[in-house]
């Protein structure tokens, strides 16, 4: 949950880096950070805000050069305070290195155990830094041969963009291809980002996504492409199903397709395999929209913004702590009652996690009136936690792991409740393989490392 972006080669870097990031700002608002390169020098600015708040004209004014990273965080591992904030910029025996990352690494407390042992001290508490610290003890004197080397290492998910003090912009993949990365082009510069939303705004025209695996090496003489070395069986790509449920912004294209209409064929499917008879569809907003407009469109019911999102809060599935969020259900969301008032209502939303929120909508539409309240969710049961980079709940408190749906339905008190199956769902984004699914099935496609295991087990017994 986090978002990458690059810029190398334009005079505008700093402002168009701050550009991209704000188009990514729904991938993470807990931190925000630039880095950019002149002759040879290397400034950072980061700040624990949304974009709009860590930059203002001064501090990108500060940021000279023709090439920049940055990154906007929400902390999936590793604490949320300012020295975890990326882009982190470390030196190593050949220069300087700067490293934005998106994903967690399955195994990144094995090695930094391993590291720490052989005498490393680590600055934050940052998977990332395993990264960083497996680069400086490299042999290889180049930076690409340095990250190839360090890559061999880690395990799990991860989508970087890195930038060297000799003007390099480096964009890498997971074998997996858990994360998505892609390339675009600004007149002759080339731009990295997490989604294709942000070339839109700055006006960046799409060339390809970075594939699993790859390695993307741009210098001032163009573009060249390395792959990760294998050590074991080739991995098989297995992007991360949720990026189109949930978490991609619906004007994106991830992994080759448009989020939204993956979005509205969810909603479609979920009204073939769970029809009601209903007076509107509404959608849970915003990231529900797409899915009831699909359920809106295949059962003939109206559609209609029943909810109405305040978007001057966080969004509630992201937001850290416990407390801020069940409050955060009744700031973000309220009831429009002349939609609602008297009517049988369909709610689609795109997740069902904790169960607390949809429980919350449930008592906010029968109080604005609604005559029956029936939940549809464009996602199967989420039963697992993810170990690659979104920041779901730990098992025990994911509601769909220990509960039936008819459990879930009478918590939440709906009058009734279906999800989508996996098989619709998978369908609704092309099908076949090549996607992770971990948190319905449990079947994690990178096996996960010691202290990982560790923890499922715990959640099982609390479970
Ligand atoms: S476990 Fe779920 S959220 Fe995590 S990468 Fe797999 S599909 Fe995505």
């Amino acid at each position: 949950m986090c978002g990458v972006f690059g810029i190398h080669g334009h005079d505008e870097a700093a402002n168009l880096g701050y550009l991209g990031m704000h188009a990514l700002q729904h991938r993470g608002q807990e931190s925000a950070g630039l880095v950019a390169v002149e002759d040879g020098v290397m400034r950072r600015h980061v700040a624990m805000s949304l974009v709009s708040d860590a930059f203002d004209r001064d501090s990108l004014a500060k940021l000279p050069g023709r090439t920049a990273i940055g990154h906007v965080r929400y902390s999936t591992s590793g604490s949320s305070e300012l020295r975890n904030a990326q882009p982190f910029v470390f030196e190593y025996a050949g220069g300087q290195v700067s490293i934005a990352h998106n994903g967690n690494l399955v195994n990144a407390a094995e090695l930094r155990a391993e590291l720490e042992a052989q005498g490393s001290i680590f600055q934050t508490s940052s998977d990332t830094e395993v990264i960083v610290h497996l680069m400086a003890r490299a042999r290889e004197q180049d930076v690409v041969g340095r990250l190839i080397a360090a890559l061999r290492r880690v395990r799990g998910a991860y989508s970087l963009v890195l930038l060297t003090n000799d003007e390099r912009m480096i964009g890498v993949r997971d074998p997996n291809g858990f994360r998505p990365l892609v390339i675009g082009r600004i007149k002759d510069a080339f731009v990295l980002s997490s989604e294709t939303c942000s070339f839109d705004l700055i006006e960046a025209e799409f060339m390809r996504e970075v594939e699993p695996g790859e390695i993307v090496v741009i210098e001032k003489d163009g573009m060249t492409s390395h792959r990760i070395p294998v050590l074991e069986e080739p991995a098989s790509p297995t992007f991360c199903v949720f990026e189109h449920v949930y978490f991609a912004r619906p004007d994106s294209l991830v992994n080759g397709k448009s989020v939204y209409r993956a979005r509205e064929r969810m909603g479609m499917r979920l009204a073939e395999e769970h029809p009601i008879e209903a007076d509107v569809v509404i959608p849970v907003p915003d990231s529900g929209v797409p899915a009831a407009i699909g359920y809106s469109k295949q059962s003939g019911i109206p559609f209609e913004m029943g909810l109405i999102r305040s978007h001057y809060v966080g969004r509630t599935f992201i937001e850290p702590q416990e407390s801020i969020r069940h409050f955060g259900v009744r700031l973000k969301l309220s009831p429009v009652r002349s939609v609602v008032d008297g009517k049988r209502v369909v709610v689609v939303d795109d997740s069902l996690v904790r169960g607390t929120t949809s429980r919350k909508i449930v008592k906010m539409l029968r109080a604005a009136g609604a005559r029956e309240v029936h939940m549809r969710i464009s996602a199967p049961p989420t039963t697992h936690p993810c170990f690659y980079g979104i920041d779901t709940p730990t098992r025990s408190e994911l509601v769909a792991a220990s509960h039936t749906v008819e459990e879930i339905c009478r918590y939440v008190t709906s009058d009734s409740l279906a999800y989508i199956s996996h098989e619709g769902m998978m369908s609704a984004v092309g099908g076949g393989p090549g996607y992770c699914s971990a948190c319905f099935t449990g079947e994690y496609p990178v096996p996960l490392g010691k202290d990982r295991l560790v923890q499922i087990r715990s959640r099982r017994s609390a479970s």
